[in-house]
């Protein structure tokens, strides 16, 4: 065993306030592809062009496709170990809350109670009059684009480029960040502002940092305390058997 995964789990046994902050890589093993690299999503969908509030104001129907063919790629998928793993933390009243970047909702899947959604949920659509929220319907007969009753614009529930950050989950992450006394940074590129900027003020408040990825990040050697090489559905299921939380 490494001493990364040694070191980590005495840390998260003795911890009494830790804050989980999850990006896509959580996700690739439920086989949704996170945004970079050869197999992201942006190597086939310019972002500029779909995940812009310009670019989605430019041609709603073109970017609601990519949002109903999203949709039904994240109806068909199911959380993994690594969101079951977090699931357990948090019963096991270890875990304050997951913070998570991501918009397929596998956290609450999972059983997580306290998920704060930083860029929104991509099973969900809103209003821009009138501020309405339903679920991005599913099955075939989509109207393209959707619209409200009210006559306004129907927007997915995400926050896109150029957009702003829901206020109270800005304000929420900040304190968790502050407060905790461990931060699990999981699956994220830290390349995504102002997102990346929460493991900065935990490590900057105090905490000890665990950073999972295969791959290292602008985290690793700047703030990262215990960096846990290889795919979180292997790396958290060990981190916590290690650290006596399950067996
Ligand atoms: P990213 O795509 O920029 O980075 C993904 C990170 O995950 C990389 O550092 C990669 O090395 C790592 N990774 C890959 N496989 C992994 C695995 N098995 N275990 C752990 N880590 C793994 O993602 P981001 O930094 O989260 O930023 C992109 C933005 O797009 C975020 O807002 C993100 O939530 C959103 N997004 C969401 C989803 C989703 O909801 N599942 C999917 C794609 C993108
Ligand atoms: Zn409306």
């Amino acid at each position: 065993m490494s001493d990364a995964l040694e070191q980590a789990a005495r840390v998260l046994h003795g911890a009494t306030s830790i804050v989980a902050v999850t990006g896509a890589g959580i996700s690739v093993e439920s086989n949704i592809p996170a945004f970079r690299g050869p197999k992201g999503l942006w190597t086939k969908y310019p972002p500029e062009e779909y995940a812009t509030i310009e670019g989605f104001l430019e041609d709603l129907a073109k970017v609601w496709r990519l949002w109903y063919e999203l949709g039904d790629l994240l109806a068909d998928s199911a959380p993994n170990p690594a969101h079951y793993a977090l699931a357990q933390l948090e019963q096991a009243g270890k875990l304050d809350a997951i913070i998570t970047q991501n918009v397929d909702n596998l956290h609450q899947a999972a059983g997580n109670q306290h998920v704060i959604e930083y860029h929104g949920n991509g099973k969900r659509m809103v209003c821009l009059e009138c501020g309405a929220q339903q679920p991005i319907p599913e099955g075939p007969d989509r109207p393209l684009p959707p619209r409200c009753v009210c006559g306004g614009l129907i927007k997915p529930d995400v926050v896109m480029f150029g957009e702003l950050i829901p206020q109270d989950a800005l304000t929420e992450s900040e304190h968790l960040a502050i407060q905790c006394d461990v931060m699990l940074v999981v699956g994220t590129s830290a390349e995504v502002y102002p997102a990346a900027q929460v493991p900065h003020t935990a490590k900057y408040a105090g905490a000890y940092i665990i950073e999972v990825n295969p791959e290292h990040t602008a985290f690793t050697s700047t703030i990262t305390d215990a960096f846990l090489q290889g795919p979180a559905g292997h790396m958290l299921p060990a981190l916590l058997a290690q650290a006596g939380v399950t067996r």
